[in-house]
């Protein structure tokens, strides 16, 4: 943690202790996030954005069997020797779904009529693609050589017997439910849906559609949050929008805990005198364990344990919720799902402009793309530097570009991490 201290001594607003850097507190708060371990098993058609529970292996080759990938004619290659032009007899004819055995096994000078997907007649070892032949009655011209194995799909080549095709911790798509279905399973076992409850806080917050009083706002982080938690891994309660009142903050966190894997709130977890969560979850039993990030927006984000449940406690500013929830959160709870980590890193992006910081958090800043550099990656123009309260700037942004906590200047040209949104 050295590196953290000497961060620390760069930011005025630190306070007594170090901050902690974003890759200290993502591997601390991933640490909190055991998988759920229960297992339930749903139809192929329900599957889709559920987590594979076991590896899917290949119970038998794929393709099952040696077949054609072209339309067009089976043949021995044997049969094409010397200079061509080569005239073959076309005997049989198999098509996709057919039993290649009704075909007697070829002999030489043979051919037969076939298309994609259908078995390999015996004795055959080519395919020859029907555009590059002619047919005249049962005759077969060809011009050029074809070799063994031409435009045949082995059996077992896209995936041997036994072989994993997705392993377990996998978000099953579109494409995996494809590679399931391939292997014949009707079913699938997942991981049952992780519980997160969603309590928002701020005794100004009023409901959309509400007429707004003096002093008051909407509540967007609540419905923010619940499109973000709206996925099918996860089943989510919300516990409404609780007024910055202690006993009522508490009372709310005790009843998330009673059933949820992950308790996300938002706002009152800075250090004003109306910011209270930190205290209530200890009172309620629960205690922290990452606070104080080097990070921008994202600096109170607040990770801890209530029971059994992981405590997310977001920012109340809006991008600042969004941001620390789509670069730390997400990740806790995909943990918690069961989901193999799969981060990957941003593209890198060239910035437009020269501009210095003050160095010490890590910053994710709305960008926009502005065109490409001469390498193709994109060209990003950077957004106002004082952006957590201004959601209409994460509108306007194409992705947020990583500013590392170091930097104090960034020259034109320079590459950044970006996150596209
Ligand atoms: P807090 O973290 O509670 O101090 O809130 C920081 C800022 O975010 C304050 O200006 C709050 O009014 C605002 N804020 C907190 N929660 C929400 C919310 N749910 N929707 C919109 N703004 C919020
Ligand atoms: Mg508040």
């Amino acid at each position: 943690m050295k590196d953290d201290v000497a961060r620390h001594a760069l930011d005025p607003c630190a306070g007594s202790r170090p901050l902690m850097t974003v890759e200290a507190a993502i591997a601390h708060a991933l640490c909190l996030a055991a998988a759920v371990g229960e297992v339930e098993t749903v139809p192929l058609d329900n599957a889709i954005g559920r987590v594979l529970a076991q590896d899917v292996t290949a119970p038998f080759p794929l393709p099952p069997f040696d077949n054609s990938a072209m339309d067009g004619y089976a043949l021995r290659s044997v049969d094409l020797v010397g200079d061509g032009p080569w005239c073959l007899k076309v005997v049989a004819r198999v098509a996709a779904g057919e039993d290649a055995a009704k075909v007697a096994p070829l002999n030489p000078g043979q051919a037969v009529r076939i298309f994609t997907g259908a078995p390999i007649p015996s004795g055959a070892d080519a395919v020859v693609m029907q555009e590059k032949v002619r047919r005249d009655g049962d005759s077969l011209i060809l011009t050029s050589p074809v070799a063994c194995g031409d435009c045949i799909r082995r059996a077992g080549e896209d995936a041997a017997r036994g072989a994993v095709l997705l392993p377990a911790g996998t978000l099953i798509g579109a494409r995996e439910i494809g590679a399931i279905a391939s292997v014949g399973l009707p079913q699938i076992a997942v991981r049952r849906r992780i519980n997160v409850a969603l309590i928002c806080t701020g005794s100004e917050l009023r409901q959309p559609g509400e007429a707004l009083g003096p002093g008051q706002i909407y509540n967007s982080n609540r419905f923010m949050m619940v499109a973000a938690l709206r996925q099918p891994w996860i089943r989510m309660t919300d516990l409404g929008a609780v007024a910055d009142d202690p006993d009522r903050l508490r009372e709310a966190l005790v009843q998330a805990s009673r059933k949820a894997d992950l308790i996300v709130t938002t706002g009152g977890v800075s250090v004003g005198e109306e910011d209270h969560m930190t205290a209530q979850l200890r009172r309620a039993g629960g205690h922290v364990e990452v606070m104080k990030i080097a990070m921008k927006p994202g600096k109170p984000l607040t990770v801890g344990r209530l029971g059994r449940a992981v405590f997310l406690g977001l920012p109340g500013n809006p991008v600042a919720a969004f941001t620390t929830w789509k670069i730390i959160g997400q990740r806790i709870a995909a943990r918690l799902s069961g989901q193999r980590d799969t981060v990957r890193p941003g593209v890198q992006a060239e910035v437009t402009e020269t501009f210095s910081r003050r160095p010490g958090r890590q910053e994710y800043r709305p960008a926009r793309v502005v065109g490409a550099s001469g390498g193709g990656s994109p060209r990003i123009e950077l957004l106002d530097r004082s952006f957590s309260a201004k959601i209409s700037l994460i509108c306007q942004s194409d992705g947020l570009a990583v500013i590392p906590a170091a930097a104090e200047q960034v020259t034109a040209g320079a590459r950044l991490e970006f996150i596209p949104l």
